[in-house]
């Protein structure tokens, strides 16, 4: 089976968030279910290298008003169809989307529409001889390839999976012809979005399939307070929809093998954990005292993940004698709230501001728990990484937090289940007693213990979820094929 991805970011090269994870991970482990699988992605700055290495296989001709073409590379793994378009993607900037001074690019509409034309040609012209039998996109970047297929009458199937339907893609209604579109989409059951045009809900009627990336999120797009106003649009594609969980790279993230960590460990040599604990609590100035927990936060700094409830939280936190080391960069009053309680609880509170990969990984390593209040969660990586570390995740009861965490209540504690703690409603003091159920289990060093180690041993690979990947590919190829029999 040949599956094409689209997708504007791809770990380990051009990454803002989760979506990059899964589009770097997940395409390997499609390929040990026999899945040949190529990732077009905008050839941006911090790909430049890989491109040196790769060839060109489809000449694109004109894609926005000047040439551009599609290079063939492996990389990390992957195999690589880098859309060269330097008038589009050739940019210094903050990430795929930024200008140096933080704002979104003017052009972004047409930069992303031009993925999705690349990708209608691609399927069109194939690359040097490799044509997909299915194209799945990711996100709004990547959502217009899916109607561009869709308007050409092309028979190739495609999937556009949802990983945060918070970012919709809009774009004024005047740009439609300049972007490929044909504006007799132009309607409530097209591209339109109340007066504009969305790239993402073109996606979602455009695709034979939709998919999300957990049950629950799948489930709460549907309502109003998730939707964020495409849920009528999903509901009525309820039937044609998926949640299927990320998995995380458990290469990359593995305690036992773990390069930026001084102490690598497993379940059985839980011992060693506490040598990372102390280098973390060392490096944000903490008390490296074991009488409660250190919690940790890994995390954009913004409204959805709740971290302003966690602002509010923090006396009944230290209250217990816990502590919290916190990792992030985001909105600029959540920075500066955070900084000034550093500033005033020092040895309690430890803050860094920006993104580190490395110190993410000797966080999840060193500390007992990192704590996740998100008002919604697509899906949540750092509680994957969480349960394969053995830092008990503390999660809000949403989205893929809420399937892929058990909470340790009574019930699940007699029945040897739990490997966390959830709370709901996503409130103060919903949060504060999650912090507080946390400390009382710490406080049992045999229970934490057992449930330190089942976390660890939950399976948060790929495999399953790559498997139901599969299984949905093969759905979709089996009624284009009644479809056109
Ligand atoms: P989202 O995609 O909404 O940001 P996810 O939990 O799905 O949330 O993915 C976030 C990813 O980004 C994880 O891999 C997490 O470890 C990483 N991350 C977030 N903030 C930082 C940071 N400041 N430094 C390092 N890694 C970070």
């Amino acid at each position: 089976m040949k599956i094409l991805f689209a997708a504007s970011e791809c770990a380990p090269f051009i990454k803002t968030g989760g979506l990059a994870d899964v589009v770097g991970a997940l395409p390997k482990a499609l390929a040990s279910h026999g899945a040949d699988v190529r990732v077009m992605l905008p050839l941006y700055p911090a790909l430049a290298a890989v491109a040196d290495g790769g060839e060109e296989v489809l000449d694109l001709g004109a894609l926005m008003g000047y040439p551009a073409r599609l290079i063939a590379a492996e990389a990390a793994g992957l195999k690589l169809l880098l859309l060269e378009a330097p008038h589009l993607y050739d940019r210094a900037g903050g990430g795929p989307y930024l200008t140096p001074e933080g704002q979104d690019w003017p052009d972004n509409p047409q930069r992303f529409a031009a993925l999705g034309q690349a990708v209608a040609r691609l399927v069109h012209s194939g690359a040097d001889g490799w044509f997909p039998d299915l194209v799945h996109a990711h996100d709004w970047q990547a959502a217009l390839g899916p109607w561009f297929l869709k308007q050409a009458d092309s028979l190739v199937p495609s999937l556009t999976s949802i990983h945060n339907v918070a970012f919709q893609g809009l774009a004024d209604a005047a740009l439609g012809p300049s972007l490929g579109l044909d504006m007799a989409g132009f309607h409530a059951d097209g591209f339109e979005y109340y007066g504009s045009i969305s790239f993402l809900k073109a996606g979602l009627v455009a695709s034979d399939r939709i998919s999300t990336v957990s049950p629950t999120y799948a489930r709460e797009l549907m309502l109003p307070e998730f939707g964020m106003g495409l849920d009528g649009v999903i509901a009525a594609r309820g039937g044609d929809l998926s949640g299927i969980v990320n998995g995380i790279d458990t290469e990359i993230w593995n305690p036992a093998t773990d390069p930026d960590i001084p102490a690598p460990y497993g379940p059985r040599s839980l011992t060693r954990k506490a040598r990372n604990r102390a280098a973390l609590a060392k490096r944000f100035g903490l008390s490296p005292s074991e009488d409660a927990p250190l919690f940790c936060v890994i995390s954009r700094l913004t409204r959805q993940k709740g971290l302003d409830l966690l602002i509010d939280a923090l006396p009944a936190l230290l209250g217990r004698g816990a502590r919290l080391a916190l990792l992030g960069t985001g909105d600029a009053d959540l920075e500066s709230a955070f900084c000034h309680s550093a500033e005033t609880h020092p040895g309690q509170i430890g803050v860094v501001i920006g993104y580190d990969e490395a110190l993410s990984h000797l966080m999840q390593a060193g500390a007992d728990a990192i704590l996740i209040p998100s008002r919604f969660e697509p899906c949540g990586l750092t509680q994957l990484y969480g349960l394969r570390y053995g830092t008990l995740p503390v999660v809000a009861r949403t989205g893929g937090l809420a399937d892929t965490v058990i909470d340790a209540n009574h019930a699940a504690l007699a029945a040897g289940t739990g490997t966390g703690v959830q709370f709901a409603p996503v409130t103060q003091p919903a949060l504060e007693q999650a912090i507080l159920r946390t400390c009382d289990l710490y406080a049992d060093r045999k229970l934490w213990a057992a449930l330190t180690r089942r976390a660890m041993r939950q399976p948060v690979g790929w495999e399953d979820s790559a498997a139901q990947y599969m299984t949905l590919y093969q759905d979709i190829l089996s009624a284009g094929a009644e479809a056109s029999a």
